[in-house]
């Protein structure tokens, strides 16, 4: 074979599978969309005064500079701190992969790309935004640190943010996750974080739960309210989120920076960016970049959340202010939402079971600026079988419900033999949830629907503020 005929190379080109950017090509700085948005989110406010609310009311809660970060509206361009940046190189850039395996099982004539963000040392993408958290702390003097945690991704990439930065994690795991989940607790205690499962009597919101529902099996909102309280009530202590609120998309639009580069490597752009969504923080972080594209020069690139039918805050949810917990701590936040008593089917894919949407995605989806599609449990779990055996890599349920929507997608080209070139966020890997696994393959597993009924109660119990 002679390796320097034109054509030769060309399909040896054209089989390149996965791109990495050099040290010195990672970003530098995360993008702010708020900058650019041409209609702003609307205010968070303050539950008691009703005033919108500035970057000092947040500063009981959360570190100062993401309290800034969180409100800035008009840079569009972040620093990486260069402390920051260092732990990053310990895992990034993430590989773009081009699916290969999965476009020919599907029999597709789509391009499609995925970003792995399972490589991570925690395996998910959660880790872009607890090392800046767990810095910002640090850097402010603070010593302690408090979150919630639903499958207990973002309470591992905490743990070990909060070890790597020499400060003290404590998690509230919700009830039923810490104990059907037992993995990702060792792997938080591993990292000496202190977990202890919510709702607890340790805190008042607890008790109030447990005195009305004793048998209550927690829920992210009862696990935040929890958090909250023991930070505001510990010296030195400051909570932090790893979804939901504008600062950690802006840390996860990491992601989209890399891809954007990597995708130029490939020689292509996506003409759909999909991932899936809880709060919206791995979507926007594959997103954002990209849809600046679309603000400032008119591109045409289709935006896709795949949340599941379980929790439909986007496709079936409404636009109104309300609390991001359910004891209403939290400021009001204007955004899609099923309201916050909103109490999702026990589904596996444990970090799309949210309530409510970020505020920068609930207004770029009311401008029409991005679509959503709900998945079902079993379509999910379908895709990321197909893929797993395609590709190599076991995707957590999280991100089967982002595959399932490339799928469908791709499906729609094979129909029409379009080319779309396909771009999706691989959010984290699934080897911590074998069982649900297990459960797919034994045919134990069932779709949950939700009726109007249940969607209308809770929403008509919220306040109008608007
Ligand atoms: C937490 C999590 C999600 C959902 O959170 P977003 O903020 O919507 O990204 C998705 N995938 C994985 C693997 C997660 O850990």
């Amino acid at each position: 074979m002679n390796d320097n005929k034109p054509e030769t190379k060309k399909i040896m080109k054209e089989r390149i599978k996965r791109y990495i950017l050099p040290e010195n090509e990672i970003p530098r700085q995360w993008y702010n969309i708020q900058a650019d948005m041409v209609n702003k989110p609307m205010p968070p406010i303050h539950p008691a005064t009703k005033q919108p609310l500035k970057p000092e009311d947040l500063y009981p809660i959360f570190a100062e500079e993401l309290c800034r970060q969180e409100l800035n509206q008009t840079d569009a361009w972040i620093d990486i701190p260069e402390e920051v940046r260092e732990k990053y190189k310990y895992y990034r850039s993430t590989p773009l992969v081009r699916a290969y395996g999965l476009e020919e099982a599907l029999g597709t004539p789509a391009h499609i790309y995925f970003k792995n963000e399972s490589v991570s040392p925690v395996g998910s993408h959660k880790l872009n935004s607890a090392l800046p958290q767990a810095y910002y702390c640090k850097q402010q003097g603070v010593t302690n640190v408090t979150t919630e945690t639903g499958a207990g991704q973002w309470g591992a990439a905490l743990s070990y943010a909060a070890k790597v930065f020499g400060i003290e994690a404590a998690v509230y795991q919700v009830k039923i996750s810490y104990e059907q989940k037992p993995y990702r607790r060792s792997i938080m205690q591993t990292f000496g974080a202190q977990v202890t499962p919510s709702p607890s009597m340790s805190t008042r919101a607890g008790k109030d739960i447990l005195t009305k529902y004793p048998n209550h099996q927690g829920s992210l909102g009862t696990a935040i309210s929890e958090a909250i309280e023991l930070a505001m009530n510990t010296p030195n202590c400051k909570y932090t989120l790893g979804s939901v609120l504008s600062h950690v998309s802006l840390h996860q639009t990491i992601i989209g920076l890399e891809a954007e580069k990597q995708m130029a490597m490939a020689g292509e752009y996506p003409d759909m960016v999909i991932a899936c969504f809880g709060g919206g923080s791995n979507f926007g972080g594959i997103a954002f970049p990209f849809m600046r594209h679309n603000i400032l020069e008119g591109k045409k690139t289709e935006f896709i959340a795949a949340e599941p039918a379980s929790c439909p805050k986007l496709t079936r949810g409404v636009f109104q202010y309300d609390f991001g917990d359910e004891a209403g701590y939290t400021p009001l936040l204007p955004m899609f939402t099923l309201g916050h008593n909103f109490r999702p089917a026990n589904i596996h894919a444990g970090g799309l079971r949210y309530h409510g949407a970020g505020v920068i995605v609930s207004q770029l989806l009311k401008d029409g600026l991005m679509r959503a599609v709900d998945i079902k449990q079993l379509e999910s779990f379908e895709a990321g079988m197909l893929f797993a055996r395609a590709e190599g890599i076991i995707p957590a349920p999280e991100s089967c419900h982002a595959i399932a929507a490339t799928i469908r997608e791709a499906n729609k080209c094979k129909e029409t033999g379009e080319e779309k070139v396909i771009l999706f966020n691989l959010s984290g890997h699934g080897l911590i949830d074998m069982t649900a696994y297990d459960q797919y393959i034994a045919g134990n597993l069932q779709n949950y629907e939700v009726t109007d009924e249940d969607v209308q109660k809770n929403i008509s119990e919220l306040e109008k503020i608007i």
